[in-house]
């Protein structure tokens, strides 16, 4: 008997399943037990797609990195891509603060500014640009893959790829042996992936079922605003950079980075959505050793769904303390967020988190953040997705400046 249906179709059902089996939970008022039933499913696969992400990100890395096996060659790609992920993020902060002015001005935004006691919210400690770059280097290699800091797995991947090269053929059992121990863990990352459909539903099916009202109310048009935002972006910056600098339409685009984004979008992690995100840019014919370096960086560093969220939620914020923000105060806003999103981790809800950082640096107390604290998950599903939808366009973009050609 032949498949019935390809894994992005499986993705596609379970989600549509998912959401509508989360409105006949929350019609039945079957809201915690989806949270205590089906969400854990969920919860198993996002775990194991947690326990891959170091080995795939420092395999795939070292292994990108020594099949490219010229420095000067790893150097290109590099700049190439960093330079990728910083405009589009800034392009990306400008669309969030236009459109949540304009917002603003139509006076869409609702004012909650009475309801803060209800809604207090601790602030993390932020230990400043400097310690952020200091932390990126690793002092225990150990250390970083047990508390999976993604940052550091890279700077040790691009140091192991680099040495490799170095000592030539000195090097050929350890090259044999990461092109072994890759080999092996593609099989296993497929097989996770395999499995994404029961974590695309049940976790559709727990957030259409807990939070479906929360999307009826006072913020609606708060998160409105930022999935306006996350929508142009894609379609104007991600399908036309496809478009013109990899020359792929945007239908192929969105088809093939569609199972990517819809996991993206129910999971709320770019690292765990990192080996769905390989495959997507592998068919979608990015050369698969750029692909290997520009994803996981990516998936750690390059947040423009992220980015054009803090602006509209610091807009938002703003005006419900009562302040105006005057155009320095919004170019602020723009480098901020850049950074903020730069060093928001691609997990869940990390966003929220580094949002503090914009709000502290423009004087917003960061106990705002208890307003929209409750519907975060909503706002981070279509984060994510745009953020991972980021990292495939830019695997094709640099593959295609690279090489010459895409697929
Ligand atoms: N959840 C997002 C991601 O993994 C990060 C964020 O919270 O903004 O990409």
């Amino acid at each position: 008997m032949t498949k019935k249906f390809s894994l992005p179709q499986q993705i596609i059902i379970a989600l549509i399943a998912g959401i509508v089996c989360g409105l006949i939970c929350a019609a039945a008022g079957l809201g915690s037990f989806t949270a205590s039933y089906l969400k854990p499913f969920g919860d198993i696969f996002v775990n194991l797609l947690k326990f891959i992400i170091v080995p795939v990100v420092l395999f795939s890395m070292i292994e990108g990195i020594i099949s490219m096996n010229d420095m000067k060659k790893v150097g290109a790609v590099g700049w190439k891509t960093v330079a990728y992920f910083l405009v589009t993020t800034a392009i990306a902060c400008i669309i969030g603060l236009v459109l949540a002015n304009i917002f603003r001005g139509a006076g869409l935004f609702p004012d909650l500014s009475g309801e803060l006691g209800s809604a207090q919210y601790e602030a993390k400690e932020f230990g400043g640009f400097m310690k952020t770059l200091v932390d990126i280097f690793p002092t225990n290699m150990w250390n970083s893959f047990l508390n999976a800091n993604m940052l550091q797995v890279i700077v040790i991947s691009l140091m192991f790829g680099g040495s490799i090269i170095a000592a030539g053929e000195k090097a050929q059992l350890v090259r044999d042996f990461v092109a072994s121990a890759y080999a092996v863990i593609e099989k296993l990352m497929m097989f996770v992936i395999s499995l994404s459909p029961i974590g695309v539903f049940t976790y559709m099916t727990w957030v259409v079922a807990t939070q479906g009202a929360n999307i009826i109310g006072s913020l609606a048009l708060v998160i409105l605003c930022a999935y306006i935002g996350y929508a142009i972006h894609a379609v104007v910056v991600y399908s036309t950079a496809a478009r013109i600098f990899a020359g792929i339409s945007p239908i192929r685009f969105f088809s093939k980075a569609a199972p990517a984004m819809i996991f993206a979008f129910t999971s709320t992690s770019s690292a765990a959505t990192l080996p769905i995100s390989k495959e997507c840019a592998d068919e979608l014919g990015a050369d698969k050793d750029i692909s290997a370096f520009v994803l996981p960086l990516g998936a750690t560093i390059n947040m423009d769904g992220t980015a054009i969220y803090q602006c509209v939620a610091t807009v938002f914020l703003a005006t419900c303390c009562g302040m105006n923000l005057s155009i320095s105060q919004m170019v602020i806003v723009v480098v901020t967020a850049t950074l903020a999103s730069i060093g928001t981790a691609g997990v869940s809800g990390a966003g929220m988190i580094m949002l503090a950082m914009v709000l502290e640096t423009l004087g917003i107390p960061v106990a705002y953040i208890g307003l929209i604290v409750a519907v975060d998950r909503l706002f981070d599903m279509g984060r994510t997705c745009l953020n991972v939808t980021g990292d495939i366009s830019c695997a094709a973009c640099v593959t295609k400046w690279e090489d010459g050609k895409v697929g």
